[in-house]
């Protein structure tokens, strides 16, 4: 068997060696490499090509090939794989192999062209391509793609398309329109911001938390390929256009309007908040508008054993309202005006089958045909998450604990039972065993093991034993132990962090201090850590491992060793979703972040490629540059890596966008064996999170 599977990957890497040499062609990879190699099949030759960003109504359009710079004479041309032409712009194809002739058929029009041919047949009438380019064939990774010129059909199509030089990124839009007015409906169900605009535009929207780091919450939309003239002209001021709300209605402070990018015009509508709010962004067809709806989504439904519980997390975008029923071996928790955000709103079920778990689901409950004997009307918006138990419990069984913009449904009594732990800031928190009696216990503390030990009679409290694994930089672990006639809780806990008894006859009170972060010279400085790729975008895909996971370990990792420094910390993501490049990079301009790190992992078709690198956009020694070198030697040093170097990438979005000294650090090939198991370790993950805060701390100097 094992022999079989060698003789198997050794054809492959002949097939590959074959097709190109030492260039990455790994899905998803594209942006962070200079070229790539490809071979037409017809002529056998082979050429390395400027791979480019494709973008679409303000979305990056992630595809498995990428769009190239294809030059020929003094001419160059974008041209894209044609799989982009059906996914994204709704036509049909049709592919004629004798004659290798592709036909592109829309409502309207038919557009015929054929490989290496500078003619096209649009409906009928023979047209020249741009340039006299031609579509072409090219091998890659093994199979053959057509390329088409992107600018010919997206005129045919109707689209605009604009080159955006500086990050090498081709912008496909609807036709520019014009922004004439902004206001408030606060008679509709949910408060809406009406955007009025000369037609249909594509909008992008994303939230920046800044009340996690001392700042304001924000919700960005932005209008592709729009330009604004406001009506009323006394709302500008400046170039920029501000509505004013004010007075906390709505939670909404105030709504900025303005220019944020010449090419393609972006028109960048800002929604200053002053509580967290949930958002869903659509056009009316109606009134030519674009609406903002202020409304509750749930981002998130997880399980997780939180304090050694089986517990269902319902992550939402505001403070949650909600009902709880239960029906038979079924927990309902119905979210009040609230539209379920993940996969667009799929019904999803996901099995867990741990303790009386057998699964949780979600989706958007049908209003539509309720009457006025159910319990919610047809105009309320309601997600339900639905908890399938092993068997049928009572509301003594099940405890809700909501927690700023989560609800965790535990399946189970209050875990907690009398103990409690609340978490004041990223330096201090309280831990509280409530009693029914005054009463004296016992307390030891291990200045070595950083362990407190408290030991109570179980005649004046009743606790849950369990386990839990806190983390948060102040505690390491809470360990409750019943030992029938009394109760020992272990408490560990963080270094640095120190304790205060602040117990009184009915309750133990300990207050924790963590000294090191209360007192950090970094509590200033804010880094942004950019978790690379994420949802749909999984970047590169080793045999046992995805880009995407991996670098989302290594970041939540960067981001707690950081936090025990006492840095600020902000995560473009902290789950599996996608962000799109630039608005990673608006997101650390917005905050006035003083860094940005943007975590990914390499990849090669050469499987012996090994090592790590830093990639930097700014050639000075106290900008990019200077920080991409700190980084990598250490990274060099404490992972007794091979060091690649550090690489200019000038064009690199993320990098190039970014206002603040910003890296892209690769930690490792995921297309290497050895790499990859190494990648797959918390301890390599712990280390190489380790160098990157040991270069901060040099750079920062
Ligand atoms: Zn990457």
């Amino acid at each position: 068997m094992k022999s079989k599977l060698l003789a198997l990957s050794c054809i492959f890497t002949l097939l590959f060696s074959m097709i190109s040499t030492h260039q990455i062609v790994f899905a998803n990879k594209f942006i962070e490499t200079d070229t790539v190699t490809m071979t037409n099949p017809l002529t056998g030759e082979s050429g390395a090509y400027t791979p480019v960003n494709l973008m679409m109504g303000g979305e990056d359009v992630i595809t498995d090939v990428p769009g190239i710079l294809y030059t020929s004479g003094t001419s160059t041309r974008t041209l894209v794989p044609i799989s982009f032409i059906v996914e994204r712009m709704g036509a049909d194809i049709e592919w004629k192999q004798a004659t290798r002739e592709i036909t592109i058929n829309t409502t309207n029009k038919e557009i015929v062209l054929q490989i290496d041919n500078p003619y096209a047949y649009v409906n009928g009438k023979k047209t020249k391509l741009p340039d006299g380019i031609a579509p072409i064939l090219l091998l890659f990774n093994g199979n053959n793609k057509t390329f088409v010129p992107v600018k010919f059909i997206s005129d045919q199509l109707g689209l605009d398309v604009n080159w955006i030089g500086d990050t090498r990124t081709v912008a496909i839009n609807k036709p520019v329109q014009t922004l004439t007015n902004v206001y408030l409906d606060y008679m509709s169900q949910f408060p809406e911001i009406r955007l009025k605009v000369t037609g249909d535009v594509d909008a992008n929207s994303f939230v920046i938390s800044g009340s996690d780091v001392g700042e304001q919450d924000k919700i960005v939309v932005d209008l592709e390929n729009t330009k604004f003239d406001l009506q009323d002209t006394s709302m500008v001021k400046n170039g920029v256009g501000t509505y004013k709300v004010g007075d906390g209605i709505f939670g909404i402070d105030r709504v900025e309007i303005s220019q944020n990018s010449p090419n393609p015009p972006t028109t960048r509508i800002t929604v200053f908040l002053d509580e967290k709010r949930g958002h869903d962004v659509y056009y009316d067809e109606a009134s030519h508008e674009m609406v903002i709806r202020l409304i509750n989504t749930v981002n998130e439904v997880t399980h997780e054993k939180i304090y050694g519980t089986d517990t269902i997390v319902i992550d939402t975008s505001e403070k949650p309202n909600y009902n709880i029923n239960l029906v038979g071996d079924q927990i309902f928790v119905d979210v009040f005006n609230s539209y379920l955000k993940i996969d667009e709103g799929m019904s999803t079920i996901v099995p867990v089958n741990q303790g009386k778990i057998e699964a949780y689901g979600y989706s958007q409950l049908d209003t539509s045909h309720y009457g006025a004997n159910d319990v919610y009307t047809s105009r309320d918006v309601i997600t339900r998450v639905a908890v399938n138990l092993t068997e049928s419990i009572t509301y003594d069984e099940v405890y809700i604990e909501d927690d700023g913009t989560q609800i965790k449904v535990f399946v189970s009594e209050n875990p907690l039972n009398n103990f409690d732990y609340v978490r004041l800031n990223d330096a201090k928190s309280n831990m509280s065993i409530r009693l029914f009696e005054s009463a004296s216990f016992n307390k030891t503390y291990d200045a070595a093991s950083r362990m407190i030990t408290l030991t109570l009679s179980s005649d004046v409290t009743d606790l849950n034993k369990f386990e839990f694994g806190v983390d948060d930089n102040i505690i390491e672990s809470f360990d409750i132990i019943d030992k029938g006639s009394q109760y020992v809780v272990k408490i560990k806990l963080a270094e640095d962090t120190t304790y205060v008894d602040n117990s009184t006859t009915d309750q133990i009170v300990f207050a924790f201090t963590n000294r090191a972060i209360l007192d950090s010279e970094y509590s200033n400085t804010l880094i942004v850590i950019d978790t690379g790729h994420g949802g749909h975008d999984s970047g590169a895909t080793g045999t046992l491992a995805k880009e995407k996971d991996i670098a989302l370990k290594a970041s939540l990792e960067l981001e707690r060793q950081l936090k025990q420094l006492g840095f600020k910390v902000y995560m473009t993501r902290d789950d599996d979703t996608y962000v799109e490049l630039y608005d990673r990079a608006d997101i650390a301009n917005d905050l006035n972040a003083d860094l940005f790190v943007s975590i990914h992992i390499n990849a090669h078709t050469n499987s012996e490629a090994s090592g790590v690198e830093v990639l930097h956009a700014s050639q000075s020694t106290s900008g990019g540059m200077g920080l991409a070198d700190d980084i990598q030697n250490y990274l060099v040093k404490d992972l007794n890596a091979i060091d690649r170097g550090i690489v200019y990438r000038p064009n690199l979005v993320v990098l190039r966008e970014t206002k603040m000294p910003s890296v892209l650090a690769e930690l490792g090939f995921i297309s290497n064996a050895s790499d990859q198991s190494k990648l797959m370790t918390p301890s390599y993950i712990e280390k190489a999170a380790g160098a990157i805060v040991k270069g901060i701390k040099a750079y920062l100097k």
